[in-house]
């Protein structure tokens, strides 16, 4: 895949207004632990940035999925990973299955507003009980009149603490675990208060990401009508299974630039520093780990882009999405801490970039998919797994 003067268009619009509006702020967001969404993404969706990919008629710029892994990409040049995230969150993984398979009324109500940035979106998967198996949520949306009414948790919400609205995965039916969900749109905020039963319970601290509010969500009797449904009753565990697939994609994409940074830093960084009549970056040592790691993350780079070559032609991208994500979260545990050590006791600092990138990007072999959930779906599309396994 090779990118187009208009990819690099946009990669650099974005840049600009990170240079402006971002990175100047980003050591006050992340100190207190939370970042001005609705601001930032009313900047972005000025820009159109936020519905790159996104039907024309609600405000998107109806471009294939190649300008999505641009932009991700050029999200790195963000100094931490939180805002990146939020964004993420916003245009790759609350809203394809709403752009996809919402109502027309859906899309006025929540994709258009999300686009322009007047309104900030969170995806509601994850509950206290359930991460990594999705189909074992306990969240229910049970049936009175034309409404739904719904009752449960969720935890580890991305951006929860400012969303005006949740996409949510709840259970709509006893039965079979992966034909008894849906994903419905709930609002969770109007005119600034949060909606009756709708609570926050608690604003999670984590090792990194800080600048991205994490949120325990408490949901008792909330009551939102049954055509804010997305698709079909039942489909939602598929959906969200599809919508994954852009998720992942993104995460892959969004940390190429990030983790190239963190070379190139640490590189300048070495040829700077001396020690034993040298510099650190004479030793053959450092040489070899630098050149090595640039080389897995061009790797990584290679698979994405062929991931999303083959996503752009109309193909499934399961096998494809879940390598891409597999090899970023290897590689975001790998490079920050081979670069860290290599800044030596200056890299066990807090303010250090470095050190930075080593917290947060972690949450890359967890978060969307940990690690071995990606294994598991590659043995399965491999033919690898138990026949008792296989669903
Ligand atoms: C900062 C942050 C932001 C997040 N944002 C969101 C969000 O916006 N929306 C949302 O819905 N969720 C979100 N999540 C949740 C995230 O997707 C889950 O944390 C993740 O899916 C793992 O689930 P879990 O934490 O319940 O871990 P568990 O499911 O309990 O898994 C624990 C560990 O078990 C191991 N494991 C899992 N499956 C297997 C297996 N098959 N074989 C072997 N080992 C296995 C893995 O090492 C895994 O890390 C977020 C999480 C964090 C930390």
């Amino acid at each position: 895949m090779q990118f187009t003067h208009e990819h690099r268009e946009i990669q650099a619009t974005l840049k600009r207004y990170i240079d402006e509006h971002i990175n100047p702020h980003v050591d006050e967001w992340e100190a207190a632990e939370i970042f001005p969404a609705h601001e930032v993404f009313k900047g972005l969706g000025q820009l159109g940035l936020l519905g790159l990919t996104k039907p024309e008629a609600f405000g998107g710029a109806g471009l294939d999925y190649s300008y999505s892994l641009a932009m991700a990409e050029a999200l790195g040049h963000i100094h931490c990973g939180g805002v990146p995230m939020a964004i993420g969150v916003q245009t790759d993984m609350a809203t394809p299955a709403l752009a996809r398979f919402g109502s027309d009324e859906l899309r006025a109500q929540f994709l258009a507003p999300a686009i322009a940035g007047d309104m900030v979106g969170c995806i509601g998967v994850s509950e206290p009980g359930a991460g990594s198996d999705v189909s074992a949520i306990k969240t229910t949306a049970r049936k009175d009149g034309d409404d739904y009414v719904i009752s449960g948790q969720k935890m580890w919400i991305t951006n929860s603490l400012q969303a005006d609205w949740m996409c949510m995965l709840v259970n709509t039916s006893e039965g079979p675990a992966h034909k008894n969900k849906s994903l419905v749109m709930v609002p969770l905020r109007e005119n600034g208060k949060t909606v009756k039963g709708f609570e926050v319970g608690q604003k999670i601290r984590k090792i990194g990401m800080n600048s991205s509010d994490t949120g325990l969500l408490f949901f008792d009797e909330v009551r939102v009508p049954q055509r804010y449904r997305i698709g079909a009753e039942g489909a939602g565990f598929i959906y969200q299974m599809q919508q994954f697939q852009e998720e992942r994609l993104w995460a892959a994409a969004s940390c190429i630039q990030s983790l190239s940074n963190c070379i190139q830093w640490t590189v300048d960084y070495a040829q700077d520093r001396q020690l034993f009549g040298a510099t650190l970056a004479d030793q053959q040592w450092v040489q070899f780990k630098l050149a090595e790691m640039k080389t897995e993350v061009e790797s990584l780079r290679a698979l994405t882009y062929q991931a999303c070559e083959h996503y752009v032609a109309g193909e499934d991208v399961t096998e494809w999405a879940t390598m891409a994500k597999l090899k970023a979260g290897r590689l975001n545990r790998l490079v920050p801490d081979t670069c860290l050590q290599f800044w030596g006791g200056m890299g066990y600092t807090w303010e250090n970039k470095v050190s930075r990138m080593f917290r947060d990007g972690r949450l890359a072999s967890i978060g969307g998919g940990a690690d071995e959930v990606m294994l598991g779906i590659l043995a399965k599309t491999m033919g690898l797994q138990k026949s008792s396994l296989r669903r």
